[in-house]
Formats: structure tokens, sequence, C-alpha cells
């Protein structure tokens, strides 16, 4: 049967996720509210890239942080992309603030700078061979502790990591035209 994934869809780009989902024959929909959780029940869900301390407002305003968090804690899949890996993160550099705190690493928000805003790389990613990876103001991950695995490296930044059921990548995987990275998080995690 179709696996079915949610898409928090309250701020930056859900959108590209949910089309790279359903070009792998994916049932998505969009987590805007708490009864969007509560109607559908996914098999995992997506943080998507947009600008973290906006999203953990609005998580808060729209009272879905609790649900999401506690899905996370109970082992649901879930797959953060950029400003989704600050949600997931324990520890954040250089902000006081944290959000789910449910992945054992830290990062460092806007990382690489002004000049280095946005940039491609195609890098080794796993077992998956060199794949596209498009940063847009990413973060790095600066440590991993725990049993958190790193999977894919660009010029000595963690850019990739995993842990239980976690996934975390500080590019957009949703901009490339081949969804491998979401394949691999379906394959691997569901
Ligand atoms: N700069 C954003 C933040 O700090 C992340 C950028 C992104 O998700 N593309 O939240």
């Amino acid at each position: 049967m179709a696996k079915t994934i949610g898409v928090l869809a309250v701020q930056g780009a859900f959108i590209e996720h949910i089309h790279a989902l359903r070009q792998l024959g994916v049932n998505t929909f969009e987590i805007r509210q708490k009864s969007d959780l509560e109607k559908n029940s996914p098999d995992g869900i997506i943080l998507p890239g947009g600008e973290s301390t906006v999203m953990g407002k609005l998580l808060h305003e729209l009272d879905l942080f609790i649900p999401l968090k506690d899905r996370i804690a109970s082992g649901m899949p879930i797959f953060g992309t950029c400003a989704g890996v600050i949600l997931l993160a324990k520890e954040i550099d250089n902000d006081p603030t944290t959000y789910f705190s449910a992945m054992d690493i830290a990062v460092e928000r806007n990382a690489y700078g002004r000049q280095l805003g946005s940039f491609q790389a195609y890098e080794e990613f796993s077992d998956l061979g060199k794949v596209p990876m498009t940063f847009i103001r990413a973060p790095k991950i600066t440590k991993v502790f725990g049993d958190t695995e790193i999977l894919s490296t660009v010029n000595n930044d963690i850019v990739a990591a995993r842990q239980n059921n976690m996934l975390a990548t500080t590019f957009h995987p949703e901009l490339s035209d081949n969804p491998v990275i979401h394949k691999y998080f379906l394959d691997t995690f569901l």
C-alpha cells in the first residue's frame, strides 16, 4: 500500500517536497494545523526548509509543537531539511533557543555567511554515490554525538546525518530533479 507522508506547511519550501514525494508515488498531505495530523495517519513527516525562528513561533501558535514533538519521540520517521534540521537539533551554537531538541547534533545557523548564502555541490551521500545538493542560507552540523551517524560531508562540513528515526540534510533535496534523497528516506526509515 502506498505510504503517506505529512509535510509541515506553516512556512517555507514545502510544496517542492510534496512534488518530490508525488514523483515517488507517495500520498502526501500538508500539516497546517493540529487537525491535519489527527485526520491523517502519516507514516512519516517532513520538516522543510524556511526560517526556523518563524516556524518555531508558528508551531507554538498553531498548537502543532507538542503533537509533532510527541510523534518524533514515539519514533515516527522524520526528515528535516535545512531549517528543519535546526528544529530537530539538541544544540544551536549561535542561538539560545532550541525547538524539538530531539537529535544528537549541534548546528550553526546561517553558517556559510552572506557571500556563500546559496551554492550547489555534488557529493557522496551514504552509499548512494554522488548526489546534487542545493544550499540556501544553510546551517552547518558542527557536531554529532550519541549514536548519530554522519551520511555526507562537503568540504569537511557535515551536511547530512541520521539517528534512530531521524534524517537530517542541511541542503534542499526537494530542489533537485531526481528525488533520490526522498527515496532514501522512504526506503530506509519507513
Ligand atoms: N537560514 C534559515 C534558518 O536559520 C534556514 C534556511 C533554509 O531553510 N533554507 O532558519
